[in-house]
Order: structure tokens, then sequence, then C-alpha cells
């Protein structure tokens, strides 16, 4: 029998849960705290991200822990973006041009309830509720936490701990507050802000709007989403400038002119939310932010993964995803390093091989989200962007295995990295947009003779970089 840890997890929201559960399978004896009272037994909060968008990445991570079919049953397909233009027309422009690509719509509350409940069931997991960290002790892999139903504060270890406490992490602020080593660590906010909104159900339980789409609304600088939920609401989410801007969240400042400004840029979309001045006052607005540092561990005996390590904006749909791929990369690392019989795993060494692999697709997702983000409030409506989407749903219809979009080698392939999706389909863009721009890719020119320009030109691109 191998010599198995104690494992002390601090934070069970996504990451924390998935991440739990798969070390629980190979053996180790978890404890998993979260500073929040257990969701399955809480009325959820309006307005915070009660919906994402969950791919092939994050999928992957599922599957790794066996919980894909349950969480299955909570997804509805989305096969591409629904632009609602200003004069309220929209057309589908497709994620993908082969079959059976399409992101998902799931519950964040149902798929970390369905994480949690697969952990709970395993005899070597233990979650307490309710008990915030405020600091840890590195070298010790122990940590304090408040125990918010008591005020008492309560010191837990493990053999090594494990920080998946999200964007704000207290285990991240440890190692920034720890003056021994040296500690990098950037965090860049957007100057737009999102604000979570509803499309709710008809009165029978139906959609009001299409199910199968994430919707936007992308106009220059301001941008609305919308997905699907199981019971024919849809969230819908606000992204606009905190200020110094004709509208802005500093002055949408009353009933009046919340209305005003959605009767004039999402005129379709104020006409399906009766709740719309309502809930914009009820919802707090959050901030959008990009996290790096490192590094990611100490002393061996304490590591950052999820949102902890590498927090991103949301316009790629990844945050999860990656954080998901964090746990297949690191579960990855353990097949390699995992003690031997009666030794103690080499933990310093699993956590600097895991951080030399990872931390350079987490850059690099962080970055192609930002990219996203121009992309999704504005690009998406202009003619060029357009006119490139088609000629890629064109090649990847036709010649399914020659041809990824950056879109789709970020979310559709899982097989190749954050950082090669990055560079590849940047390239990409470039040559396409190089191409329609000089009047290269002329309607008369059969599909194969542009894909082959497109590669040749992608190539020269991806060389000169
Ligand atoms: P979290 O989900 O934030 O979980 C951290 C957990 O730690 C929480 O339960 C928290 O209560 C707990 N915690 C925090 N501090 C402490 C403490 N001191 N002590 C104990 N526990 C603590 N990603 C996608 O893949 N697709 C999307 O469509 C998508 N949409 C998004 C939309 C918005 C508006 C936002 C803000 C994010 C979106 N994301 C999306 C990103 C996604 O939400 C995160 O990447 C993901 O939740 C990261 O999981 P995590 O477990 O690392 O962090």
């Amino acid at each position: 029998m191998n010599k198995k840890d104690n494992i002390l997890i601090v934070g069970a929201g996504l990451c924390g849960s998935l991440l739990a559960l798969r070390l629980a399978q190979r053996g180790h004896q978890i404890t998993l705290v979260e500073k929040r009272p257990d969701l399955r037994k809480v009325t959820q909060d309006a307005g915070r991200s009660i919906n994402l968008a969950l791919s092939d990445r994050g999928l992957r991570g599922l599957r790794l822990a066996g919980v894909e079919e349950a969480a299955k049953k909570l997804c509805i397909p989305m096969n591409g973006r629904m632009i609602h233009d200003r004069e309220n027309n929209t057309f589908l422009s497709k994620y993908s041009g082969r079959k059976n690509e399409f992101i998902n719509s799931v519950s964040r509350p149902g798929l970390n309830m369905v994480l949690l409940d697969a952990a709970e069931a395993l005899p070597n997991v233990k979650i307490i509720f309710n008990h915030g960290c405020e600091t840890v002790d590195l070298p010790q892999a122990s940590a304090t936490f408040k125990n918010y139903e008591t005020n008492e504060e309560v010191t837990l270890s493990g053999d090594i701990l494990l920080g998946t406490d999200g964007a704000g992490s207290a285990v991240r602020q440890s190692m920034f507050m720890h003056k021994k080593f040296l500690f990098s660590f950037s965090q860049d906010w957007l100057t737009h802000g999102y604000k979570e909104l509803e499309i709710p159900a008809t009165n029978d339980g139906g959609y009001r709007t299409y199910k199968n789409a994430l919707h936007i609304w992308p106009r220059g600088e301001d941008m609305l989403i919308a997905l699907p939920n199981l019971d024919g609401s849809f969230t819908v989410t606000l992204f606009l400038p905190y200020k110094n801007s004709d509208y802005c969240f500093e002055n949408l400042n009353t009933p009046e002119r919340v209305t005003e400004y959605f009767q004039k840029e999402f005129p379709d979309a104020l006409a399906l939310m009766p709740n719309l001045a309502e809930e914009f006052f009820n919802n707090p607005t959050g901030p959008l932010g990009t996290v790096k540092c490192s590094p990611w561990s100490t002393y061996g005996k304490t590591l950052l993964l999820g949102d902890a390590a590498h927090a991103i904006v949301p316009f790629y749909g990844q945050g999860m995803n990656a954080s998901f791929e964090d746990v297949v990369v690191f579960d990855e690392i353990l097949d390699k390093y995992e003690a031997k019989k009666d030794e103690k795993t080499d933990w310093e060494t699993v956590f600097s091989e895991y951080e030399a692999n990872r931390k350079k697709d987490t850059d690099a997702i962080a970055d192609l989200a930002v990219d996203n983000f121009h992309e999704m409030k504005e690009h998406t409506a202009s003619p060029l962007f357009q006119k490139k989407r088609k000629l890629e749903t064109a090649f990847e219809a036709e010649f399914p295995q020659e041809y990824y979009s950056k879109y789709s080698l970020v979310t559709f392939n899982e097989h190749i990295s954050y950082e090669e999706a990055l560079r590849k389909g940047r390239a990409q863009d470039k040559a396409i947009l190089n191409l329609i721009d000089d009047g290269k890719l002329p309607e008369s020119m059969p599909l194969q003779e542009k894909l082959k320009l497109v590669k040749r030109e992608t190539k020269e691109i991806m060389h000169d970089d």
C-alpha cells in the first residue's frame, strides 16, 4: 500500500471540489474547507454568475473524476453566438463548422453540488463549511480559519495545503505577505464591470428567445450577453464601463436612465426583461480582472490552483474550464511522481513540475480572454469579422481535420495547449484578415485554394514572430 497523505484544501468552489474528489479517488485523506455555507442547503445569492459556459477542457476534468455524465444532465448545448444588432436583426454565428462541436450552459451552483455530492460520498473526504481561511503557515501547511457560526478560530493542517480559494485567495495573500521568498503578483482590472440580470421564463416555463445559443448584443464599448438556464430563464450579463462614458455604471443611477439606456441599445432584450430596473439596482456590480502570480508553491508544502493562481476575465468562457484542466494536468504529474510503495510523495517536485508545465498556458488563456473581450464587444458586429468567421466555418465543415479556428483551438481542441492555441490562433486571424483585406480571397477562388493560402500565410507569420 502506498503511503497516502493528509491534504488540506482551502475553498470548495468548482476547482477545489473537483480536486478534492480526484485526490480522494487516488486514496488521499482530504479535508476540504469552505468559507460559505453549504450551497446545497441555502438559497443562492442573486447576481453571482449563475451560469457558465462549459466546454471540452472542463468536460475532460469532469470525465477524469467520473462525473461527466452527471454534469451533462445540467447542460444546455449552445451551438453558436446569436448576434443581435441595433436594428433588432439576429443571426447565428456558429462556434464551429464541424458537426457536434458546441459549448454548454451549466448552472454554477448545480455543477458545484454535483462535485460536492460526489466528493462527500467518499469515506476519505471531510467537508467543513462556514470556515474562512485567514492566514496560512506556509512551511507547516497549516491554516487558521474563522468559524463564522461560533466566531472561534480553528487551526487545521495537512501534509500539504492546496489553495483553491478563488480570485481573492487568502492562501495567495499569505504567500504575498511572507517575507522569506520573492513572490510576483499582478492584478489588472478592466475599466468595465459586470452586472447580472434576467430574462425570466414564460408563464408556462418556456424560453422567451432562442434557447440553444449564447446571445450577444455587441455595442462597441458595451455588451450584453445571455445564457439559457434549464428552468426557461436566461442569465443576462451587462458589461459596461464604470465611468467616463455616456452610459456607465456611475451614471445609470435611476430606473428611468437604465430603461432609457436599454431602450436605446438593447430594445429587443428590454422587451424580454420585465424586472430590469429592480434587478439592476438589487444586483451587485462586479469587477473584471486578471490575476497572475508566481511562484504558485512554497516549501513543497503549499500550492495554488484555479482562480487563486490565475484568475482571468470571462470573455473566452474558460476560467472554470482552465481550473478543471489544472486538475487534469496535476493528476498527470501525480501519475509520474506519486509515492511508490511505503514512501512519501515528493510534493516539491510535483509542485514545481506542475507550475513549469502549466503557467505558460494559464498566462496564454489570460491574454486570449482579454483579446476576446474586444472581439465580442466590437468585432462580432463588423462585416470583416463576419466574413472571416464565414470562411473559417466553411474550412471547418469541408476540411474538419485540417483547420481549427482560434476559437476552436481554445474551446474544442483539448489536445493542444492554450499557449499553442494562442500562437497559432493569433497568426491565423492575422493571416485571414490580411488576405481578405488585400482582396486575395475572392469569392471565385475554390475553398481548398483559400485554405492553402491561409495556411501558407499563417506559417510565415508564425515564423516571423
Ligand atoms: P471559485 O469558483 O471562485 O471558488 C473559490 C471558492 O473558495 C469559493 O467557494 C469561495 O467561497 C471559497 N473561498 C474564498 N475565500 C475563502 C477563504 N478565505 N476560506 C475558505 N474558502 C474560501 N468560466 C468558464 O469556464 N466559463 C464561463 O462562462 C465563465 N463565466 C464567468 C462569468 C463571470 C461573470 C465570472 C466572474 C467568471 C466566469 N468564469 C467562467 C470563471 C469561473 O467562474 C472561475 O474561473 C471559476 O469559478 C474558478 O473556480 P475556482 O474554484 O478556482 O474559484
